[in-house]
């Protein structure tokens, strides 16, 4: 088909539908959509965005295609796209029914000068980036199906003079910079979302900051919500990182000591948001956040789920879990934490379900000091007498859970050190009992502690055998041979007298 004659250049960031009425204006002097009908588009189709309809219409009014489909919001049921972006309904107005009175005026005199720019369509867009001005309202656009039409010079004039103005900051630039393709300082995290999860997290995380946990975002006005979105807009842009401070500081907010799986108690209406959206208004990428933001602060078990996954492993612990596990009592537990710095040591008034820390090796040395051996048992545990087990204990050869002063009380020591130490004679080789003689003697005859025959033994340079009884300290034999090597060495070498 020909090119229609003459030609009418595209606006910059005109909207499609905006251009199509022009069109009819310039060249039939009516303020319908019948030249559409007389070209063989189908109108409705093209108010609805539809690609086939704007590339027929691009075709024939000879301009760049990319550029006006750039300038058309595709209408599907349940919901909008726009530049490959998929866009719930409320995100998007209907056509005309916001403008600024200010950028019209200036357009020109004729009606096909006046053009309707396609970020006037996008829901967060309350200004005009070049003129401060608070879009003007058109109350009767509830939809748009029908095409749009600007009020004549004298009525933008007035609605200009009663026009509100603003400034206009760094998350308006953001928006309009994001509708017209340009590159914008908007970091990571926003870089990896639609525009509208964007300015949804920016207005949640702003919203809540502000008004608290139980803000409903949807009852803000507009200019609140706006002001409230730029604060999220200034967090969001630095990044994952700064959207994690975000969500630690608005689980500050919390009053709660609430248990562990009460996320709306701790988060507000932050997590009920992040939690309810989803089909056409999946939340982007803060659900991976605050996702791991819950999983980092709060104690959850095997199997628990939080925001649509399920718990593999324990990463980490309260007081009030790790008491359970292990059955240690919670103050005893709090000292072992305070003793590990886990926790403060003034955290006697903090909620058992609010310390919390990673799992790592709390809870095996949690369970050692449930199953500990104090000092008082460990001769019996090891088979040897009460100045033995001192000395082997003094010697380092089974260490203690804990050192004396370490304010977690008496010494204690763990099942599986103990039970190491064992395995350690029961793997020595068994020796007959003729030509060797136990620790008591072996001591007795080199002068030599019990533990610093022990050290020896391990270090290899003492060949130390056992009977056949139960390993323990007492089945230890050294034989004589050694014995007298230890005397040679004690003493030095022979002298004439
Ligand atoms: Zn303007």
């Amino acid at each position: 088909m020909s090119s229609l004659s003459p030609h009418l250049p595209l606006k910059p960031g005109e909207s499609a539908t905006g251009f199509a009425l022009r069109l009819g204006q310039f060249h039939t002097g009516k303020s319908d959509l019948q030249l559409l009908r007389h070209l063989g588009i189908d109108a409705m189709a093209l108010l609805s965005g539809d690609q086939q309809a704007v590339a027929k219409l691009a075709d024939i009014a000879n301009v760049d295609l990319d550029r006006l489909q750039d300038g058309a919001i595709a209408r599907f049921t349940r919901h909008r796209e726009f530049r490959a972006e998929r866009w719930s309904r409320s995100f998007v107005r209907p056509d005309g029914a916001r403008y600024c009175p200010k950028c019209l005026l200036e357009d020109g005199c004729q009606a096909w000068d006046r053009f309707a720019r396609i970020s006037w369509r996008i829901r967060p867009v309350r200004l005009c980036a070049e003129h401060g001005v608070v879009l003007a309202a058109c109350s009767e656009r509830k939809w748009s199906d029908r095409p749009i039409t600007f009020l004549n010079a004298a009525g933008l004039s007035d609605t200009l003079k009663s026009a509100d103005m603003v400034e206009v900051g760094n998350y308006d630039k953001w928006i309009l910079d994001r509708i017209s393709g340009r590159a914008s300082e908007q970091g990571d995290f926003l870089s990896s979302q639609t525009l509208e999860q964007g300015v949804r997290v920016c207005e949640m995380l702003g919203a809540t900051l502000t008004y608290g946990l139980d803000v409903a975002a949807t009852r803000l006005s507009e200019a609140e919500l706006a002001e409230t979105a730029a604060h999220g807009f200034d967090i969001a842009r630095r990044g994952n990182e700064a959207v994690m401070d975000a969500l630690s500081e608005i689980r500050a907010l919390s009053q709660s000591t609430a248990g562990q799986a009460k996320f709306r108690a701790m988060y507000g209406n932050f997590y009920e948001w992040v939690r309810s959206a989803g089909g056409d208004t999946e939340p982007g990428p803060i659900r991976d956040l605050l996702r791991d933001h819950i999983l980092k602060t709060t104690a959850l078990g095997r199997g628990e789920k939080v925001l649509g996954h399920e718990i593999i492993e324990r990463q980490m612990h309260s007081a009030y879990s790790l008491s359970l596990a292990t059955g240690l009592h919670p103050k005893r537990l709090r000292k072992v934490l305070v003793r590990l710095g886990i926790a403060s040591a003034d955290c006697d008034d903090l909620d058992y379900n609010l310390l919390v820390f990673p799992v790592g090796d709390t809870e095996k040395l949690c369970q050692d000091i449930l199953t500990a051996v104090p000092l008082s048992r460990l001769p019996d545990q090891i088979g040897c007498t009460r100045t033995q087990a001192e000395s082997i204990y003094r010697g380092g050869l089974i260490r203690p859970i804990s050192n004396p002063g370490d304010g977690i009380g008496r010494i204690d020591f763990a099942r599986s050190e103990i039970d190491r130490f064992l395995k350690w004679i029961e793997d020595l080789p068994l020796i007959a009992v003729t030509g060797a003689v136990d620790l008591t003697r072996a001591a007795k005859m080199t002068s030599l502690s019990t533990a610093e025959i022990l050290r020896r033994a391990q270090a290899g340079k003492l060949a130390v055998g056992r009977r056949t009884a139960e390993p323990g300290v007492n089945a230890i034999l050294v034989p004589m041979t050694e014995i007298q090597e230890i005397q040679v060495d004690t003493r030095g070498p022979p002298t004439l007298a």
